[in-house]
């Protein structure tokens, strides 16, 4: 039997209505007939404000988030959101600003963002940053767009190659094949750092740039990162540094003083802002100074006590409206400013902890795809001993029944069945060590009742959903039929939940 649940759509009733509006406090006017409307509106939903507030609260619940538990995703930095972001980004002279006012009238949100980029440029060892991009993909668009401006303004004509190591996230080959870039791919060695033999095969006067994420998506520092500068270097090309790991070195390596020239950051990762909820997020980016002056605008500056916005000369332009996403950068100020220098330090000090904790902690049960010890992240191998038709999605799965969000999986697409652990500084011994116990369990549950992992996850408002479809063949809008369709086949009855015993 299914457990009873109140519906969520469908609610509406005729006659309902969520607001009553005062009595007309003007004289009325008669409209032209010709702007009248002469048919009834069709299909509007009608319904109180109890019923609205429910409705969303409940597909709330729905969701698994980072205030909800751990979710360990690899790459993505699912750390815990301070709430004292959202009373700053709140205060009235930050969120009832417009960014049509005079500079005059919003100078405190000017120095906010004046400082916000003085910051960034010396915690990553850069000249100048610009806070406008809305996303770490659009930063590397704007990046790479900077180098050809950059090539170009020489004369450099013929460099039409980026390279990307094959342990690239997906955006950085996208962002150079969008910024019309050939791609060319560079092997990864057997200690996970950039092969050096085939960098200097392909490296030419035909290369713009090489897109490295360090740590690298496999949660290795590249022990030869300033070679790999030197080579791109001599050879006429510019070092992209992909910010997204910037979580496990803040304090302790300034990309720009390992030779990359350009880098974004992900505020939504390493400085706490929300993922999404809220609008777009910051992707902001920094660079050497014979960089800066292609940069997209505006940036501030700031002269005689005055914070003013400027376009650098030869900018590629904008790349989102107005200045970006002014409520990211106070939560990210914030951050920043709560725990100084010592604390950034201490931040990526207790990440890579935390990775190195877990992989010692289960590398005997899931291979670990490069044997040493890892930063922020671990790359471990859903390929367990006798249990053969166990892949990493049935362990993922699984964990959602465990409370757990899963990590990465099949990503970076170097590692077969990869699962790419981020636990972050923000979680507790405790929580750790209930998410191995978890990770182990199911080891065990591959092998004695593998079943149980193939039909997972049994916990949830719907079981394994077909993701190639919903990628393919999206449902967007609200269809009865559609749903009642998923919910028959997708809904867990009480006998078919497996819950956890460890
Ligand atoms: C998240 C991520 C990106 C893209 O950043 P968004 O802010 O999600 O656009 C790029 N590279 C790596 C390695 C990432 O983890």
């Amino acid at each position: 039997m299914n457990t009873y649940e109140p519906p969520i759509f469908e609610l509406s009733g005729s006659g309902k209505v969520g607001a009553s509006l005062p009595a007309v406090g003007v004289p009325t006017s008669e409209l032209p007939s010709e702007l009248l409307r002469t048919d009834d509106l069709q299909g509007l939903p009608e319904l109180s404000e109890t019923e609205v507030v429910r409705h969303f609260t409940r597909i709330s619940q729905r969701n698994f988030c980072i205030d909800t538990g751990m979710y360990p995703l690899g790459s993505c930095t699912m750390k815990y959101n301070p709430k004292i972001h959202e009373e700053a980004a709140r205060l009235p002279g930050f969120a009832h600003i417009h960014p049509l006012q005079d500079e005059a009238s919003v100078q405190g949100a000017l120095r906010l963002s004046y400082e916000l980029q003085q910051l960034l440029a010396e915690i990553a060892g850069f000249d100048e940053v610009c806070l406008q991009p809305a996303a770490g993909a659009q930063g590397e668009f704007a990046g790479i767009l900077v180098f050809r401006a950059y090539h170009l303004d020489r004369g450099d004509e013929q460099r039409d190659e980026v390279l990307c190591p094959n342990s690239a996230h997906g955006t950085n080959p996208a962002t150079a094949a969008m910024v019309g870039f050939k791609v060319i791919e560079i092997a990864t060695d057997a200690r996970g750092n950039v092969d050096l033999a085939d960098l200097r095969a392909k490296v030419g006067p035909r290369t713009a740039g090489l897109m490295l994420t360090n740590p690298n998506t496999l949660g290795l520092f590249d022990e030869h990162v300033q070679e790999v500068a030197q080579i791109v270097h001599d050879a006429g090309g510019l070092m992209y540094g992909d910010g997204a790991n910037f979580n496990a070195i803040l304090g302790i390596v300034r990309p720009g003083d390992v030779g990359f020239d350009f880098m974004h950051y992900n505020l939504h990762k390493t400085f706490t802002t929300p993922h999404g909820g809220g609008g777009p997020g910051c992707g902001a980016v920094g660079c050497k100074a014979f960089l800066a002056p292609y940069l997209p605008g505006p940036i501030i500056h700031h002269e005689n006590g005055q914070y003013t916005r400027y376009v650098p000369e030869k900018s590629i332009g904008r790349v989102k409206s107005f200045m970006g996403n002014f409520g990211m950068f106070v939560r990210a100020y914030t951050y920043i400013r709560m725990l100084g220098a010592a604390g950034l330090r201490e931040i990526s000090e207790n990440a890579v902890l935390n990775a190195n904790y877990l992989r010692v902690k289960l590398q005997d049960v899931y291979p670990v795809a490069y044997d040493r010890p890892c930063m922020h992240e671990v790359v471990l191998q859903g390929k367990l001993k006798d249990a053969p038709d166990i892949h990493t999605l049935d362990i993922a799965k699984r964990l959602i029944d465990f409370g757990f969000h899963p990590p990465t999986v099949y990503f970076p697409i170097s590692v077969a069945e990869a699962i790419m652990i981020e636990p972050t500084e923000t979680e507790s011994k405790q929580n750790l060590d209930a998410f191995i116990a978890a990770m182990r369990q199911i080891a065990h549950e591959a092998v004695e009742t593998p079943e149980v992992l193939h039909a997972a996850p049994t916990t949830t408002p719907v079981r394994r959903l077909d993701e190639v479809g919903a990628a393919r063949k999206p449902v967007l809008k609200y269809d009865r039929a559609a749903i009642a369709a998923l919910r028959g086949q997708a809904a867990s009855t009480d006998d078919q939940i497996v819950r956890p015993t460890y």
